[in-house]
C-alpha cells in the first residue's frame, strides 16, 4: 500500500506493482462458475478472445485481465463484480478504450460495449443510455427531435466514460459540461448492489459520481437532458502552420469575447504522410480553428469567425450549417485505433507571454514529436456551478490546454517530456484545478486528486471509503 501524502487516503491505493503481482491462479471451475452467471462471454487468461475482447481504442495500452467479462446487461455486472470481490480480485471496465491510464493488469475487466441500449424521450427532452453507448448514437437519435447530448470533439467516445469525467464539448459554453446534464445514475458498487442514485436519493454519491469517473463503481446506465439546438453553424479550417504565432494570437484576443453560443479551439497539427488525409494536409504542420455556433442566427455567426478567417492562410476547411449529428466535422478527430500519449492543463488566462511559451515549446518552428497542441475555450457554462452541484473540476479555468503524441516505443522517453516541457511553459497561467477527461498520464491518486478543488479532495475519499472500502475500483483515473 502507498500513500498520496495524506495518511487519511491510505484505504484506497494500491501500488501498480502490488496490483501487476496479482496473477491469481483461479480454478477453472470457479470461472466456470462465473460463465453460468452471466449472459455474455467470460474470458479468462490464457483463452483465445481475451485480447481482443479488452483492445482498447488507445492501442497503446494493452490490457492484460485476469478475466474478462463481455457484460450485456446490469445483471451481468452485478454478477462480474460480486464475483471478482468473491475472489479477491480488483474490477476495470472498459467501454471503447479512448481513455485508458495503463493496463488493468490482473484485474477482473467487465467491458460493455455490448450494453447498447438507448431511449429518447422527446417530450421530456431525456436521453436514457446504457454503458456501452457511444456518443454518435444518441446524436443521430436525437438530431430527429432537434435536440443535441453534449457530445464531445469525436462521438466515437462512450457516453458514461466522458460524462463521468466531466465532459467538455462544443455546446458546453451554452449548456455546461456532460455531467451537469445527468439526471439518474445506476451503478453496480463494490458490495455488488445496483443503485439508481439521483438529486433525491443518495445524493452524496450521485454528487461524486459525477466528475467522479470510474471511482465509486460500475455505471450500467445513465439518464441525462438533452439540449434543444435548433441551428447549428460550424465546422473547421486548417490555416498554414506558418501563420501560427499570428493565429494563436488573434485567437486569445478574440475568443474571450465570444457569446456563450460560441465554442472554439485552435490546435497546431503536426498530420501524418497518410493517403488518407487530402495532399494540402498529408505531412503538413497546420493549425486548425474549430468554430460551432448554436444559434439561428448565422449572419451574425459568420461574423464572429471573420477576424479569424482573415488571421492566416486559410489550406482547407468548411464553416457553415451543419446538423448536430455532423459535429464530428469540427474538430476532425481520427476514428481508427491509434497509440497515445496526453496530457492536458487549464488556465486561468491566456495572455500574450502565454501565447509565446506554446508556439516557443509546440510552435511550427520548432521540432518536436507533438501530434497536437489545443488551446480550447472554456468560460460561459462550464464556469457556472451544474444546477444540482456535481464533482467536476475545471470551472475557474479560462481554457483548456491539451498536448498528445505518438505513444511508439522508439519515442516512449521523449513524447511524454516533450508534452510535459509544453505544459510547464504554461504553469504560470495555471489554474489550480484540471479536467479529468485530460489528464491523461498521471503519477498516481495524489495526481488526480490534486485536479479537484480543495474542497471536494476530502468529499470524493469520504464517499469513496463508504462505497468502496477495500479499493475494488483501483483502475482509470482512481483517488
Ligand atoms: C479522440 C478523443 C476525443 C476526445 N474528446 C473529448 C472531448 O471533447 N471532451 C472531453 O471531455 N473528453 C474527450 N475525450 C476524453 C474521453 O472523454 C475520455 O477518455 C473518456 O474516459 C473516454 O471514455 P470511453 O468509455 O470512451 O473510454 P474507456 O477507455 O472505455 O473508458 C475510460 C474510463 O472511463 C471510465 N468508465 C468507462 N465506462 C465506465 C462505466 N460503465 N462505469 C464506470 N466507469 C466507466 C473508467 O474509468 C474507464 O477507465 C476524448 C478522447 C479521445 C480519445
Amino acid at each position: 500500500m502507498s500513500l498520496t501524502g495524506d495518511p487519511d487516503f491510505t484505504a484506497v491505493v494500491i501500488d501498480d506493482d502490488v496490483l501487476d503481482s496479482l496473477a491469481p491462479g483461479i480454478p477453472p471451475a470457479d470461472i466456470d462458475d462465473l460463465r453460468s452467471q452471466v449472459r455474455g462471454p467470460v474470458f479468462a487468461a490464457g483463452d483465445d478472445g481475451l485480447a481482443a475482447e479488452v483492445a482498447a481504442w488507445n492501442v497503446a495500452v494493452q490490457h492484460t485481465p485476469a478475466v474478462a467479462v463481455g457484460a450485456t446487461c446490469a445483471a451481468d455486472v452485478v454478477a462480474a463484480v460480486s464475483w471478482a470481490v468473491a475472489h479477491d480480485l480488483r474490477v476495470a471496465v472498459q467501454a471503447t478504450g479512448h481513455g485508458p491510464v495503463r493496463n488493468a493488469c490482473g484485474s477482473v475487466m467487465i467491458t460493455t460495449r455490448r450494453m447498447r441500449g438507448v431511449h429518447i424521450d422527446p417530450s421530456r427532452r431525456v436521453a436514457r443510455v446504457q454503458a456501452g453507448v457511444r456518443w454518435a448514437a444518441v446524436m443521430e437519435a436525437a438530431a430527429e427531435y432537434g435536440l443535441a447530448g453534449l457530445c464531445g470533439s469525436s462521438s466515437d467516445v462512450g457516453i458514461v466514460g466522458y460524462t463521468l469525467g466531466g465532459g467538455m464539448g462544443s455546446l458546453g459554453r451554452l449548456h455546461g459540461f456532460a455531467a451537469d446534464s445527468v439526471t439518474a445514475v445506476e451503478l453496480v458498487t463494490a458490495d455488488g448492489r445496483l443503485r439508481r442514485v439521483t438529486a433525491d436519493d443518495e445524493a452524496e454519491l450521485f454528487w461524486a459520481v459525477r466528475g467522479g469517473k470510474g471511482n465509486f463503481g460500475v455505471v450500467t446506465a445513465l439518464e441525462f437532458q438533452l439540449v434543444p439546438v435548433p441551428s447549428l453553424f460550424g465546422g473547421g479550417i486548417f490555416f498554414a502552420g506558418d501563420d501560427a504565432p499570428a493565429l494563436l494570437h488573434r485567437f486569445r484576443e478574440w475568443a474571450p469575447g465570444l457569446p456563450d453560443e460560441v465554442g472554439t479551439s485552435i490546435a497546431i497539427m503536426r498530420l501524418p504522410d497518410s493517403d488518407e488525409l487530402p495532399p494540402q494536409l498529408c505531412g503538413k504542420t497546420v493549425v486548425h480553428l474549430r468554430f460551432a455556433y448554436a444559434g439561428a442566427d448565422h449572419a451574425l455567426a459568420e461574423r464572429l469567425l471573420s477576424p479569424m478567417k482573415v488571421a492566416g492562410t486559410i489550406v482547407l476547411g468548411y464553416v457553415g450549417p451543419m446538423r448536430t449529428d455532423e459535429m464530428d466535422a469540427i474538430h476532425m478527430d481520427p476514428k481508427d485505433p491509434m497509440p497515445g500519449w496526453e496530457k492536458g492543463i487549464v488556465l486561468r488566462e491566456l495572455p500574450a507571454e502565454a501565447v509565446d511559451a506554446l508556439l516557443a515549446t509546440a510552435g511550427p518552428q520548432v521540432a518536436v514529436p507533438l501530434i497536437m497542441a489545443e488551446v480550447r475555450l472554456m468560460g460561459g457554462a462550464l464556469g457556472r456551478p451544474a444546477v444540482a452541484p456535481d464533482a467536476v473540476p475545471g470551472r475557474s479555468g479560462a481554457f483548456s490546454v491539451f498536448v498528445l503524441g505518438p505513444a511508439v516505443p522508439e519515442l516512449a522517453q521523449v513524447v511524454p517530456a516533450t508534452g510535459r516541457r509544453v505544459l510547464q511553459a504554461l504553469a504560470s497561467w495555471r489554474a489550480e484545478e484540471s479536467l479529468i477527461n485530460f489528464l491523461g498520464d498521471v503519477s498516481g491518486p495524489g495526481e488526480v486528486l490534486a485536479a479537484y478543488p480543495e474542497a471536494f479532495r476530502e468529499r470524493l475519499v469520504a464517499v469513496k471509503r463508504t462505497v468502496d472500502p477495500t479499493g475494488v475500483f483501483t483502475f482509470g483515473h482512481a483517488i
